[in-house]
This record gives C-alpha cells, sequence and structure tokens, in this order.
C-alpha cells in the first residue's frame, strides 16, 4: 500500500503506523513467551440438550492471563497467532488440554459429555493436523467421540478438497464436527453442499435481537428446518433470554448455549456445574410444565 503512494509520502512514517506495528510485534513476542510460561488457560461454556436440559458438551474458549495486562479475550490475540503460526503450538494445546479435562471429567464419574473446540481455518493447512488429534487423543486416553471440532466458514478459503478430505478423516475417526457462526459467512449454503458435517451453531447475530426484527426469526426457523432437511444438529448460541429459548424451542432447535444459562467459566468452575446439574435445571422451568 505504501509503495502505491509514492516513494517520497511520508504517511509511511508517520507514529501511528510505526505505533501499530510496534504493537504487533511486541504482542507477537509475548505470545511466544505466553505459550513458554503457559499463561494460556480454557474457560468452558455448557451447551444443553433444549429439551432434556442436560448437559451435553462443553466448548472450549481460549484465555490468556498476562501478568501485564490480565485476562486477554481470544479476539485480541488468536488473529496475530494465526498470522505468525503459533496457532499451531496453541491449538495443539488447547486440543490437549481440553481432552485433559474431558478425560477428568469422566473419571470422575460424570455423565459423559462432548468437549468442543475451535480449530482455526490455518490449522487446516497443517499437512499433520490429523495425526496430531490422533495423538492427543491417544495420549490423554479420550476417546474420539468425545470430542467435537468446531470449524467457520472461513476454511472454504483455502484448499478445499484437501481440507474436505481431512474433515472425512476426522469423521470416520468419531469425531464430531460442528460449523460455529452459521450464516454470517459469504458461502453458508455451499459450505453445506461441501463439507461433512454433524451440525450446525447458528450465530448469535441472529439470537440476538429476533424479536425486534421479524426477519431473524424467519432465518432462524429456516436454517433449523435446513439443517434438519440435512440430517444435522441445530444449536443456537448467543442465547440470554427465557423468550429466546422459548421461541428456539418452538422451531424444534436441538440446543443451546449462551449467558442464559451460563457464561463461559474456568475448569474448576464447569466442574461444579456439571456435578450440580439439578441446581440449575430450574432456569429451564418448561421443563417441568410440558413435554416431559
Ligand atoms: P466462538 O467459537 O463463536 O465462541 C463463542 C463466543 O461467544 C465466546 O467468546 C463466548 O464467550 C461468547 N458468548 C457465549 N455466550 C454468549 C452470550 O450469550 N452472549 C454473548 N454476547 N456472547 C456469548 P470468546 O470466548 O471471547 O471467543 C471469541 C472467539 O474466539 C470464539 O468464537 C472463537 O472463534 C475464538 N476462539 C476461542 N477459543 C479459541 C481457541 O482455542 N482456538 C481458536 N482457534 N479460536 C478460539
Ligand atoms: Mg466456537
Ligand atoms: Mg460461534
Ligand atoms: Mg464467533
Amino acid at each position: 500500500k505504501a509503495k502505491q503512494k509514492g516513494r517520497n509520502n511520508y504517511q509511511v512514517y508517520t507514529p501511528a503506523i510505526g505505533d501499530k506495528a510496534l504493537e504487533r510485534m511486541v504482542l507477537e513476542n509475548n505470545l511466544y513467551k505466553a505459550l513458554q510460561r503457559a499463561e494460556f488457560l480454557l474457560h468452558y461454556q455448557p451447551q444443553l440438550d433444549i429439551n432434556t436440559g442436560k448437559i451435553v458438551g462443553m466448548e472450549a474458549l481460549i484465555r490468556w492471563q498476562s501478568v501485564e495486562k490480565g485476562l486477554i479475550r481470544p479476539d485480541q490475540f488468536i488473529p496475530v497467532a494465526e498470522e505468525t503460526g503459533l496457532i499451531f503450538q496453541i491449538g495443539e494445546w488447547v486440543l490437549r488440554t481440553a481432552c485433559e479435562q474431558n478425560k477428568l471429567w469422566q473419571q470422575a464419574g460424570l455423565p459423559p459429555i462432548r468437549v468442543a473446540v475451535n480449530l482455526s481455518a490455518r490449522q487446516f493447512q497443517q499437512q499433520d493436523l490429523v495425526k496430531t488429534i490422533a495423538k492427543v487423543l491417544h495420549e490423554t486416553g479420550l476417546k474420539p467421540e468425545y470430542l467435537e471440532i468446531e470449524i467457520t466458514e472461513s476454511i472454504a478459503i483455502q484448499d478445499v478438497d484437501f481440507t474436505i478430505a481431512v474433515l472425512h478423516t476426522l469423521r470416520s475417526m468419531g469425531i464430531h464436527i460442528s460449523m460455529d457462526d452459521f450464516g454470517i459467512g459469504y458461502s453458508s449454503l455451499w459450505s453445506l453442499k461441501r463439507f461433512p458435517l454433524d451440525k450446525l451453531k447458528i450465530d448469535r447475530l441472529f439470537i440476538h435481537d429476533f424479536i425486534s426484527h421479524p426477519k431473524d426469526a424467519a432465518i432462524i426457523t429456516a436454517i433449523v428446518d435446513l439443517g434438519h432437511a440435512l440430517n444435522l444438529k441445530l444449536i443456537a448460541e448467543g442465547v440470554e433470554t427465557a423468550e429466546q429459548l422459548k421461541f428456539l424451542r418452538s422451531i424444534n432447535c436441538d440446543g443451546i448455549q449462551g449467558y442464559f444459562f451460563s457464561p463461559p467459566v474456568t475448569a474448576q468452575a464447569a466442574t461444579e456445574i456439571l456435578n450440580n446439574q439439578t441446581k440449575t435445571l430450574p432456569k429451564l422451568d418448561y421443563l417441568k410444565t410440558d413435554r416431559l
């Protein structure tokens, strides 16, 4: 960009741009250190069966506990990790930690659930992704059916045939594949046609204000029907109110995830939630009145 503007364009040297580049270099360097110093941790958010109210999964969401800046959300550092390739190491750490945790829950005698792990598109460019996942499952002793991989439509940008082959292999191992943030990409229907999937996660953008935007309700309903016609399970993300829950139930959505039930919490708090499921069920009071 700078070159296009001409050699003598002073804008290239403005402090604003320099600061940004510097900030990025510092961040990149700190990410390396964070890995070495074990400053990453996972939070977990419950995913519920809408009809039974039971927790059927936990989504693992990475956090960075930085000494200087406190708890940092993934949006602040995952993009840089992707650009630098650090995502490969971070991604493997996430996978291993999530699988270990799920194995611990099973060993504690809790009813088995799936742990859902977000994979970046970039990780699908890794030739040995399947090998890495197989290795982690083997080492942690978690059965593949208790692992779910969340991908986004952005994986459609790269070598599609290779990506599809990888997804088929993962599925044949018994791992579940779900399409995250469904509906907001540029190629949602095309993705449905090409990618082998088990589940769609309806993006929270549609859930957020469907009450004031009648179009959203129609879109959510159509996504649920389309997904079911393709033999997929549907889960709504970002469910924050009883009203949203009620609507999702009326259109036969299969699952919910969101602040209404629980925000992402530490591993310890997630363990407590799993241990005390019956205490949290009153939130889903419709369970007492009908369908059961
Ligand atoms: P995502 O996978 O779509 O995760 C859902 C995000 O929505 C999470 O943000 C979660 O905290 C937030 N959320 C959950 N319920 C609600 C709700 O009811 N209302 C609202 N407003 N938000 C809700 P978070 O944890 O900041 O993660 C952001 C994104 O970062 C994730 O979006 C995912 O794309 C990415 N990410 C997180 N962990 C990882 C990871 O381990 N690896 C990779 N590659 N990406 C990750
Ligand atoms: Mg996700
Ligand atoms: Mg999502
Ligand atoms: Mg998202």
